[in-house]
């Protein structure tokens, strides 16, 4: 797979996944906007795995700097072949009476930037006959959890449609959908999760292992852990409407005022 370029590798997941790449002797073009904490990341992975960590600071819903990341996906020199489309928040605000302005800016994150990134990675990739693009979904893509869930959904279906289109040529395409993680995302996003149960939960180092697995060979669905295979199995049997009431569940848990 050679170069790797993890977006959102500051914190949480792309986190584990710049480590557990630069540990299996990835070169590594760590992405996020917090500068300090990249170059702390990209000096202890240096130093430790003796690979060349690269840190390119952007904040992916600008698009000048969006722009600057696509560019160094179509570059020749140590090239990218493996795209980890990881940066990702939780919005935790309902879609009626909400902010726009923060609607717009979690689809350019989530949606946009995808786009963007694997358009300009794929091509390459395309022409020396390998490559991978990894896209960070989530469970909530089957689910009816507010725009997230829509986001996530697009997200899948678009992986899904890369990865038909990518027949033959070498290169695959990825979705993996986590269920919970304990990383930085509920306490970013305010989201209480002091109800979830803990079994509920899973661990950033798992996760990232059992998708980078299914990447290598060449799964196009990737959900690490029995239990949400299971609970996705059963989301895409039930009726919608007994998803949908999961959804009215879910948000009484987190808000037990709306
Ligand atoms: P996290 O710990 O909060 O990390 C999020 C990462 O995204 C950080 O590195 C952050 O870095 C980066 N990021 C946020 N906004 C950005 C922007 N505008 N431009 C560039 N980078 C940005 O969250 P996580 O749990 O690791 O989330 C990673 C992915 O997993 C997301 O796509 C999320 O939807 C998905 N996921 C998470 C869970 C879960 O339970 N944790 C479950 C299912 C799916 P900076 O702040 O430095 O920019």
């Amino acid at each position: 797979m050679g170069t790797a370029l993890v977006t959102g590798a500051s914190a949480g997941l792309g986190l584990e996944f710049a480590w557990q790449l630069a540990t299996a002797r990835h070169d590594v073009v760590l992405v996020a906007r917090d500068e300090e904490r990249l170059t702390h990341v990209a000096g202890q992975i240096e130093a430790a795995a003796g690979v060349r960590a690269e840190v390119l600071v952007a904040d992916l819903t600008d698009r000048a700097d969006l722009e600057r990341v696509a560019d160094r996906l179509r570059s020749d020199e140590n090239p990218v072949g493996l795209l980890v489309n990881n940066a990702g928040l939780g919005l935790n605000q309902r879609f009626v009476g909400g902010d726009l302005t923060r609607e717009e800016h979690a689809l350019d994150l989530m949606v946009r930037a995808v786009m963007v990134l694997s358009h300009a990675a794929v091509p390459g990739m395309v022409e020396r006959g390998r490559g991978a693009i990894l896209n960070v979904g989530s469970i909530a893509a089957l689910l009816a959890s507010g725009t997230y869930s829509a986001h996530k959904a697009w997200v899948r279906s678009f992986t899904e449609g890369l990865a038909v289109e990518l027949k033959g040529t070498g290169v695959t395409a990825t979705v993996v959908s986590p269920g919970f993680v304990r990383t930085e995302f509920h306490e970013r996003g305010r989201i209480d999760v002091s109800a979830y149960p803990d079994a509920a939960w899973l661990g950033a180092e798992h996760v990232v292992s059992s998708a980078l697995a299914d990447v290598r060979r060449g799964a196009v669905i990737a959900t690490p852990s029995l239990r949400y295979r299971v609970l996705a199995g059963a989301a895409r049997v039930a009726p919608r409407s007994a998803v949908r009431a999961v959804g009215r569940y879910r948000k009484a848990l987190e808000d037990p005022t709306g």
